[in-house]
């Protein structure tokens, strides 16, 4: 399997980390060595000194297809969960300045923890899902699907043309605003609507 994963998804992150607002979704993969399930400890890596937590909605795809058309997106994914894209925000900024590939700041080994999914029909309106992060019972993000640049079925759809997405396969939909460091000893807990669905530490 593979995780797709969408930066720069919601105004208000774009201007924390002053991005430019992007024309088509930012794309980027994790491997599978990344995920970390069952509400494992995250070990925080020695590598860097600044892993920020960015909190996401996660779409989990149930049908094999390319080329999607957004008219049809919907039929591809059926579950949905939240997870964290650990950033190692100190090695992004040198990949950015350079112009380099962000691998080794995003698809490092356990940065993307998932929690538990749901059925995609627990949830009216696809278009307006909040979420939340907090971390030592502090809120620290908080996202609604009615704020996404690129909507589930557009990001399908875009990625859908150069990856063929498989049963299974992971989509990160970007995080909203209020990402910031982790420290060993930190426990973050990932709620969609008000249901927990992720509860780790990190260590
Ligand atoms: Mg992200």
């Amino acid at each position: 399997m593979k995780i797709i994963a969408i930066g720069r998804n919601y105004a208000a992150h774009i201007e924390e980390l002053q991005n430019e607002k992007p024309t088509e979704p930012v794309v980027f993969l994790k491997p599978d060595t990344a995920l970390l399930k069952n509400n494992e400890p995250f070990y925080h890596p020695e590598f860097s000194e600044n892993i920020h937590h960015e909190v996401e909605l996660v779409l989990k795809i149930k049908k094999e297809g390319k080329y999607i058309d957004p008219k049809f997106a919907r039929n591809y994914y059926n579950e949905i969960g939240i997870g964290i894209d650990f950033t190692a925000r100190d090695l992004q900024q040198k990949c950015k300045e350079k112009g380099l590939p962000w691998e080794i700041a995003k698809a490092f080994n356990g940065s993307a923890p998932i929690g538990e999914f749901r059925p995609i029909a627990n949830y009216p309106d696809v278009a307006n899902i909040s979420f939340h992060l907090d971390v030592n019972g502090e809120r620290r993000q908080t996202g609604n699907t009615s704020l996404l640049l690129f909507s589930f079925d557009v990001i399908l759809a875009y990625v859908s043309q150069f990856f063929t997405l498989k049963t299974g396969d992971l989509i990160f939909t970007g995080t909203p605003a209020g990402v910031g460091k982790v420290a060993i000893g930190d426990r973050l807990e990932a709620y969609v609507e008000q249901e927990k669905l992720l509860d780790f530490e990190v260590k």
